[in-house]
């Protein structure tokens, strides 16, 4: 596995590598790699001939009180874990590297940012797309990895490739999680010891939700109750949102039908974790 830290050395191996027509994978990630990475890594090993996975923290999709300082780092286990994956190349570039001027201008996210994590987080996508969109430019990916963990950021990509006439396919990985349900995340070492343990209540609720549905429930307001009342019996952070829409369109339904995402983010001491099942209702 190579790592390099520059764009100018990552464009000439990407020039190598496509002359033999190879397909190139990409999984961008903020590092502190868990196995929900490397299922990314995995999944693009079996459709890609050459793997390119980037570490690194953008600065640019963190509010001014969010967890950017704190938000876990430790490049020697990573590289490990990423070359033990599979990783063809490595691309761990500094700030600078990818910011080595005040940027002029960024991508603007208008559609599907008023809800969820948009809606809690105003500008995050923004610092995403803008990311995103400057990492496809220099890797050009025929395949891009993300997981489904981080829906809403799924639906922004797919516009940002549809809008900016990028060539390349977005594949939508499944959420892996840990043996008591709570979604893989690197901010999980934030949890305290007690919020480590009634975090699950998460995913819990997700899947009462699911219940809920499979036993005929449409009604959005009742389901989001009935999740509130579970969430707060079982004590576990406070709620940021749940919220229950059509994905990938991310609108308010008052009935449910169709594609459903429901999603929670819940704010814990030193932690915000974010959650959804996606419900296909026939
Ligand atoms: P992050 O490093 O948190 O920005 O995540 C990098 C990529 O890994 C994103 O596409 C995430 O959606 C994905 N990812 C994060 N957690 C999981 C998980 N538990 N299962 C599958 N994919 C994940």
């Amino acid at each position: 596995m190579k790592i390099i830290e520059t764009i100018q050395e990552l464009q000439t191996i990407i020039k190598e590598v496509k002359k033999n027509e190879s397909a190139v994978g990409f999984v961008p990630t903020m590092g502190f790699l868990h196995e929900g990475h490397l299922s990314l890594v995995e999944q693009a090993q079996k459709e890609c001939d050459f793997v390119v996975m980037s570490i690194f923290v953008n600065p640019l999709q963190f509010g001014p009180n969010e967890d950017f300082d704190r938000y876990p780092r430790n490049f020697e286990r990573d590289s490990q874990l990423a070359k033990n994956a599979g990783v063809d190349l490595l691309f761990y570039p500094n700030v600078t590297e990818m910011y080595p001027k005040e940027p002029a201008m960024k991508v603007i996210v208008h559609e599907g940012v008023d809800v969820l994590c948009g809606k809690s987080r105003p500008g995050h996508f923004d610092g995403v797309a803008t990311v995103v969109l400057k990492l496809f430019n220099m890797v050009t990916p025929d395949r891009a990895y993300f997981g489904m963990k981080d829906a809403q950021q799924v639906a922004v990509i797919e516009k940002l490739i549809r809008d900016f006439n990028l060539q390349m396919t977005l594949v939508g990985c499944p959420t892996l999680r840990e043996e008591d349900g709570l979604a893989k995340s690197s901010r999980n070492v934030n949890l305290t010891e007690n919020e480590r343990q009634v975090a699950p209540s998460i995913y819990k609720s997700l899947q009462l939700a699911e219940e809920l549905i499979i036993n005929g429930e449409r009604q959005a307001e009742i389901i989001k109750d009935k999740l509130i009342k579970y969430l707060e019996q079982n004590r576990s952070g406070n709620i940021d949102y749940i919220e229950l829409l059509s994905y990938p369109e991310l609108k308010h339904q008052k009935q449910l039908e169709g594609k459903v995402i429901i999603a929670i983010a819940q704010q814990y001491s030193k932690a915000r974790l974010i959650d959804n099942i996606v419900i296909d209702i026939k």
